[in-house]
């Protein structure tokens, strides 16, 4: 019997590899890697088609391309350095094979046409590269990445503070970690994460170029010799502001929160000072030379980017984006690589708007998007109203997500604002991944279903992305591995019934079946902190869960302790009476209090 309603697929790929599931398939458009659509939403109606032009269009002067390999000709003499230059001459380089070897839904030549037409970059320095950089790419064909901030300030933290904070991002799914530090010795810290980061780092060297003089004082001289320094520190992507002009300023003047960008504002009162134009806009080619001899990607910066939902999409943002496409093409005519930077703060229904412009203006080349928040009226959450806006935002056009922290708008993220940012942001990522269709971008979810259904709860966070926390927050309530948990109990454990209906086979996997059930190990240190912070279980609770023999956890071989494939239901019943009645019992009596 067919469904009359099935998912209306477009020709997406089958996100699952194993073809297994009742949804094989994705609505997303189907995949045109090789193409502008690449990996891509359906278009709503008025959404701006993409650019038929591509870095193709803006080689640089004096390159020709081959009729006979499509590949371009550089004039005699040329040397290529950046990954741009190389896949324009046809070379796949050691980094475009890493690239294809962590994303094998991706062939390395494809890594290459795809860097060639300016649609993914690598962003690896050269000088990062002789260091520890495991080279990963950022384009609308490959998975979605996410990034971390972090650096010091003139009020909190220190080099080993942001070496480490950034050493936990990265633990936390973290693809690239900017640093922002704006205080304390900020060139030790920038070359000490750089030394010792795997990811590409990235930076706003406009931050170090005022360290001691006002910006009414920032020179051309001062500019590059900045930028030639972070350079050979081996900084992977700069930020450059050079979009936000002269012009644009009577824009801002409507605005309920006028410019949020660092960068933005402090160019924008250098422009008012001296009556000209930014010497970032004025001066690129000269930037670009700098960053070329490096490959230092640009990330082209929004210092118009909306600060508050009544800014999204305005007159000032939309011209910054329109100057952000023209300089696209003026990098790309340097060899340069190139990514894009977006809001900010949108209303969720503006969010496919902004990034099919951008695909529009920028000719496909990579969107790297703050959020965007889709509120402002939860300041502490959000962490959870940028990853709502991220979301739509990786699903309709955004290659990297710049993560955001409980602590924005409030304070300096500590480490655990980084491992919630980056945690909200690996699941927008994720889930744009799954919803595109990218190929065997959903295995992990259906693994980890399997082991749910089996109700194989080791398999289950062993799966698990925080499978730590989420053995923690279990073992709360039941430290016994149970045909149920503590959410419905055993009479009203629907997963355990479905087990026991044959017909459905549900929880059945071989794989991942149990044969026996055990008791959980004692806990970690870590989830002990967990518990703590929770204050759900009293110190002495804790300690009980923390402090279990290896006898006890090891447990017995063969028929299982309360495992209900082997256990009588009057026994598991017991065993939930009394380890999770008696809890909520306690807690109901206090409540009552
Ligand atoms: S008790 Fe409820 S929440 Fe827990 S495993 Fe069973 S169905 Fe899922």
């Amino acid at each position: 019997m067919t469904n009359r309603w099935t998912l209306p697929l477009r020709g997406a790929h089958n996100p699952s590899t194993l073809k297994q599931g009742t949804t094989p398939g994705s609505f997303a458009n189907a995949p045109d890697v090789g193409g502008p659509l690449a990996f891509s939403s359906p278009d709503t109606p008025g959404m701006p088609a993409p650019s038929q032009k591509t870095a193709w269009d803006f080689l640089p002067e004096g390159w020709t391309r081959s009729k006979e390999t499509g590949f371009a000709i550089a004039p005699k003499g040329f040397v290529p350095i950046t990954q741009l230059e190389h896949a324009r001459l046809g070379t796949i380089t050691p980094q475009m094979l890493r690239v294809a070897e962590r994303e094998p839904h991706l062939t390395a030549e494809t890594v290459r046409d795809e860097i060639a037409a300016g649609r993914m970059i690598i962003p690896a320095n050269t000088v990062h590269l002789a260091h520890k950089l495991d080279p990963m790419a950022i384009g609308r064909a490959t998975r979605t990445k996410i990034n971390a901030n972090l650096g010091a300030s003139p009020v909190s933290s220190g080099t080993d503070e942001e070496v480490e904070k950034m050493r936990w991002s990265v633990k936390w799914g973290a693809d690239t970690v900017m640093d922002l530090s704006t205080g304390g010795d900020i060139d030790a810290c920038r070359d000490a994460i750089v030394k010792n980061s795997t990811v590409p780092i990235g930076t706003v060297p406009i931050y170090s170029m005022i360290i001691g003089r006002k910006i009414e004082d920032l020179t051309l001289d001062v500019i590059l010799e900045s930028l030639r320094h972070q350079a050979a520190q081996g900084v992977d992507y700069f930020t450059i502001h050079a979009g936000v002009r002269r012009a644009h300023l009577k824009f801002v003047q409507q605005r309920l929160i006028g410019i949020v960008s660092r960068g933005g504002s402090l160019l924008a009162k250098w422009m008012l000072v001296h009556g000209k134009e930014s010497p970032m806009y004025e001066h690129f080619e000269a930037i670009c030379d700098v960053m070329r001899e490096y490959d230092v990607s640009f990330s082209l910066g929004d210092g118009l980017r909306p600060g508050g939902l009544a800014d999204a999409t305005d007159a000032a943002q939309l011209a910054e984006l329109e100057t952000l496409g023209e300089l696209t093409e003026r990098a790309w005519r340097r060899g340069c690589q190139v990514m894009v930077e977006g809001p900010g703060h949108v209303p969720f229904d503006q969010i496919e708007l902004n990034m099919k412009l951008q695909r529009t203006l920028c000719h496909g080349a990579p969107f790297y998007v703050l959020g965007p928040l889709v509120t402002d009226v939860f300041p502490g959450y959000d962490h959870i109203t940028s990853c709502i806006g991220a979301t739509a935002a990786a699903y309709h056009g955004a290659s990297m997500l710049c993560y955001v922290t409980p602590k924005e708008h409030v304070g300096l993220p500590k480490k655990d604002d980084v491992k919630q940012g980056c945690i909200a942001y690996k699941i927008a990522a994720h889930a744009a991944d799954v919803a595109l269709g990218i190929p065997g971008a959903r295995d992990w979810d259906d693994e980890l279903t399997k082991a749910r259904a089996a109700l194989n709860w080791e398999k289950h966070f062993d799966l698990a992305f925080d499978g730590e926390y989420a053995r923690a927050l279990h073992d709360e309530d039941l430290d016994v591995d149970t045909d149920f948990c503590a959410m419905c109990g055993h009479d009203w454990c629907s997963v355990r019934i479905s087990k026991e209906i044959v017909e459905f086979t549900s929880g059945k996997d071989a794989e991942y079946a149990r044969d026996k059930a055990i008791k959980s190990a004692a806990l970690t240190e870590e989830q002990q902190q967990m518990l703590q912070a929770r204050g759900v279980l009293s110190p002495d609770e804790i300690h009980k869960l923390a402090s279990k023999t290896k006898k006890v956890v090891d447990a017995e071989v063969g028929k299982g302790l309360c495992h209900s494939d082997f256990v009588e239901p009057d026994t598991a019943k017991r065993i939930q009476k009394d380890r999770l009645v008696q809890i909520r019992v306690k807690d109901d009596s206090a409540a009552a209090e």
